[in-house]
């Protein structure tokens, strides 16, 4: 073939390095793995490693994300229909961790003694801070001391909602069995589905009948509080049903763009009660409101003398956050109060069922897509849609430090030199996040009794097994990063060849194992026979 080919020609051969991602593709390896240097530490012996990098999104590495769905689909499987309570045994606490807690006892008397004799507790509350960020990185779970809101808030039921019966929660998980007159037992499980309210009529495309009266703004607010609705949505239904339910749930957009939350929910409760416990849910975001006084070109400006924002015309210093909270009297009405629509779907689900299968597809299904990603714009309403909840975003506070405060003649939290509304960083403006920025799926504590890593220790037990390898001993090694420069530095090209190499031969050793397996089981009932 060398030698005398037209430019046609050579332009229509496979490109060889995009053979090597098809092939990578095609067999399941990382199309960017990440290289280490294993070292024995008995041996000395060293060994590349390449691992997968274990990224969750398709367009970034297809195999890794498709690898990272199934995992969720079998943690989602596994926790759906459990017949057992799972058991979660913490580990004891370090000597390290017990000596951080301690020190933030002592701290905290110490901080106490002062405040009660009328004295400065800056020092001893900065203290306090550092301690507690020290404990989480010692990896202990939750906080020492709840969170405790600064500012006292109306706990008041809004007038709107109706009230909800509460029962005391029990640590039951696990749902109720069900006997059939002809003995047989099944325990149901509930396929649930929430969606925002309505911003104005919807076409079959998901864009608005009439844009210019469709509740961009609410959209907007909705999307970004939905995680926090969620959580109240959670802790009612708990509440409500009286014990400790458990639940593997995924944001996911719909056609308009909003939000809504698909929900695995281990046991059943009635339409009428989801209805009931729908209708009591809300959540209220106090945020100082107050009219746009900035805009355009016209914007507060940053005074470095003072460290303030000032008004550009006057030169007044703006209120801060913390004396914009102050100023919310007890008439105002919340920034935003978030609720879900009235329309919601639930159905019955049997273990095991097709049924089961079918919406653990639901759950996973956009999971390797970012949400903006997830329905593609195919006509200019659908594009103009996109663009002005985009848009509606772009200026929404996301967060107490958003830059987008500045509008409101309001300093945000932290505020620093440089802050431009339109242009804050949060993760909830930017466009392939529709207003949610939180985690995609969100599992309950007692779901499956494991976490993701004991899944996927699991599966790689199952495969280290069905190979018939030895298990390795993760002690007898170290580890460490292999860089640009370093002399045995593989370049991706290169890597990408020994994935596939190492993929092909393990994947025929398993297909080898399988049938070996297949035909001792075969052998062995041809023997009882
Ligand atoms: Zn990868
Ligand atoms: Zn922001």
């Amino acid at each position: 073939m060398a030698g005398r080919t037209t430019r046609a020609e050579r332009m229509a051969a496979p490109l060889a390095r995009q053979v090597v991602r098809d092939l990578a593709a095609e067999h399941g390896a990382c199309l960017r793995p990440v290289q280490l240097r294993r070292t024995d530490i008995d041996t000395g012996h060293v060994e590349q490693v390449l691992i997968p990098c274990g990224h969750t999104l398709a367009s970034v590495c297809p195999p890794c994300a498709e690898r990272a769905r199934i995992l969720r689909a079998a943690q989602c499987r596994e926790g759906w229909h459990l017949d057992h309570e799972p058991v979660i045994d913490p580990d004891p606490a370090t000597e390290d961790q017990r000596a951080l807690v301690t020190d933030r006892a002592e701290t905290q008397e110490g901080r106490d003694l002062l405040a009660s004799e009328g004295l400065d507790t800056t020092e001893l509350d900065e203290r306090i801070g550092e301690l507690d960020e020290a404990i989480t990185d010692a990896g202990l779970r939750g906080q020492v001391l709840p969170a405790r809101p600064r500012r006292h808030r109306s706990t008041r039921r809004r007038q709107d909602a109706a009230p909800l019966p509460r029962r005391t929660v029990n640590p039951r998980t696990i749902g109720k069995t069900y006997t059939a007159p002809d003995g047989k037992t099944f325990r149901p499980s509930l396929f649930v589905t929430l969606t925002c309210p309505s911003y104005g009529r919807v076409g079959e495309d998901g864009a608005p009948a009439d844009p210019d009266t469709y509740d961009y703004q609410r959209a907007a607010r909705d999307a970004l509080h939905f995680a926090a609705l969620f959580d109240r949505f959670i802790q009612n239904l708990r509440r409500y049903v009286g014990n400790d339910l458990q639940y593997f749930a995924a944001i996911e957009p719909q056609r308009r763009l909003a939000p809504h939350v698909h929900l695995a929910i281990r046991g059943t409760i009635s339409r009428h009660e989801l209805r009931e416990v729908i209708a009591a849910t809300y959540h209220q975001v106090w945020w100082p409101t107050g009219e746009i006084r900035y805009d355009g070109g016209h914007l507060p400006v940053w005074d470095e003398h003072t460290g303030t924002y000032l008004d550009p015309d006057t030169g007044e210093v703006l209120p801060t956050w913390d004396q914009a909270l102050d100023a919310i009297g007890e008439q105002d009405e919340p920034w935003h109060v978030a609720r879900f629509g009235a329309r919601f779907d639930a159905q019955g689900v049997l273990a095991g069922s097709r049924d089961a299968s079918r919406c653990i597809g639901y759950l996973t299904k956009y999971l390797t897509k970012h949400l903006g990603d997830c329905h593609q714009a195919d006509t200019d309403t659908q594009a103009g849609h996109a663009a002005r909840l985009a848009d509606a975003l772009r200026y929404e506070p996301c967060s107490p430090t958003c830059a987008n405060w500045l509008r409101y003649g309001i300093q945000p939290r932290n505020a620093r030199a440089g802050l431009r509304p339109g242009a804050c960083k949060g993760k909830a403006h930017r466009r392939e996040y529709l207003g949610y920025a939180g985690r995609r799926v969100l599992v309950s504590r007692k779901w499956s009794g494991k976490t993701l890593a004991d899944h996927r220790a699991d599966r790689r037990t199952w495969l280290t097994s069905a190979l018939g390898l030895p298990a390795t001993d993760p002690r007898q090694y170290t580890w460490e990063p292999v860089k640009p420069g370093d002399p045995d530095h593989m370049p991706n090209g290169q890597r990408l060849l020994h994935v596939v190499a190492d993929r092909i031969q393990w994947q025929t050793a398993l297909e080898l194992a399988r049938r070996r397996a297949a035909e001792s089981d075969l052998s062995a009932t041809g023997r009882a026979a």
